[in-house]
């Protein structure tokens, strides 16, 4: 199988966006500017982690008429808990919401644009999981990273994980992409290493997924090289927590996000959507646990990244998967399985030859 075309056409990217140390203090200038306040007033979702010891909240210029809501983000974020809030937004005020600011990691910025996208359209979240099912704009919305890696400011989806049918979707649509994003490499220099680290692989592990992959573009494999550049500067030469290295992940970031909308994973994300539906855990440490089990399908790029483990001495938990029950095995199988399109994208069309039920047990076990 050669390359193929990844079928994907006519991309949007965000909008604008301002990078540097000290950018944050530039958000009420750009809420102002942005005509949101004539509009009505704002809304900021904040990852909950800032809720106390934080000077972060009070920075934001939220004004008196304004909402703040604090986003739990112990668990990825479930379409009811995207409800919630909707309804909160919607029933706070009669005053209409003229912006929204996803403060936070991944998640908060992914509730952030759900919601915004709920103000606009009838329904709940679970009506929009899946691919174009948005039909009206949303909300003028802004992101402020605070954790760099997963791409969620520049991505065109928010995933959210459905209770009721286990599907963990987001909702894929020109009008999920961020209007505006502020990029602060200041604010990560307070993120726990561990953290730092399995977020910050998520750009590398997505982009070399997508460069990996028979399925490309040639716009979104440019955005891939570059973001592994910057993860390789980050994470091998010298502290990946440097000033200079903070800055260069939150670039990585946003071009690993660019990158993501116009690629496909491969098959370190559907063992990993695995871990996270089976076993809950989260996204971005599931990714390194998978790549214990990686030697056969990333060869030179599975030791580069172990490297990259050694380099910065962070740990990546082991075992998770080496005493679980049989039928633990077969959940995990399914939901590996079911990710045809990446695993396509990696391995073929006949990738349930590859991957047999035995194979993916043992895979697992050796994480
Ligand atoms: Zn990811």
């Amino acid at each position: 199988m050669g390359i193929l075309d990844s079928g994907i056409r006519n991309v949007r990217n965000v909008l604008r966006y301002t990078i540097g140390s000290g950018s944050l203090d530039r958000l009420p200038e750009l809420v102002d500017s942005s005509g949101a306040r004539e509009r009505g007033r704002v809304v900021y979702f904040v990852d909950d982690y800032f809720s106390s010891g934080s000077d972060l909240p009070s920075r934001l210029g939220v004004e008196a008429t304004d909402q703040l809501e604090f986003v739990d983000t112990k668990f990825e974020p479930s379409t009811d808990a995207v409800d919630v809030l909707a309804e909160r937004v919607k029933t706070a005020s009669s005053q209409p919401v003229g912006a929204i600011v996803g403060t936070g990691g991944g998640s908060a910025m992914d509730v952030a644009k759900a919601v915004a996208n709920l103000l606009t359209n009838p329904g709940r979240a679970a009506d929009y999981q899946g691919w174009d099912l948005v039909r009206e704009p949303a909300i003028y919305k802004i992101a402020v990273p605070t954790l760099s890696g997963t791409g969620a400011e520049a991505t065109r989806t928010c995933v959210m994980t459905n209770k009721r049918t286990g599907l963990k979707l987001g909702m894929n649509s020109d009008f999920t992409v961020y209007d505006q994003i502020v990029m602060d490499p200041d604010l990560t220099a307070s993120v726990p290493r561990n953290q730092y680290f399995y977020t910050g692989m998520d750009a590398y592990i997505h982009c070399m997924e997508a460069l990996s992959g028979h399925y490309r573009n040639a716009i979104g494999d440019a955005f891939s090289r570059e973001t592994l550049a910057l993860c390789r500067q980050v994470f091998l030469e010298g502290d990946m927590m440097s000033a200079l290295n903070r800055e260069r992940l939150m670039v990585g970031s946003y071009l690993g996000g660019c990158a993501i909308a116009t690629s496909y994973v491969g098959v370190v994300h559907p063992f990993s959507a695995g871990l996270s539906v089976v076993l809950g855990v989260k996204h971005c440490v599931a990714n390194c646990i998978v790549m214990r089990a990686m030697a056969p399908f990333y060869g030179s790029l599975f030791d580069e990244f172990w490297q990259m483990v050694q380099a910065q001495s962070v740990e990546v938990p082991k075992g998770v998967c080496a005493n679980l029950a049989s039928e633990q095995y077969d959940q995990l199988y399914s939901a590996t399985v079911i990710h045809e399109k990446p695993l396509a994208n990696a391995l073929g069309e006949d990738y349930r030859l590859v991957l047999t039920r035995e194979r993916v047990e043992a895979i697992f076990r050796a994480m």
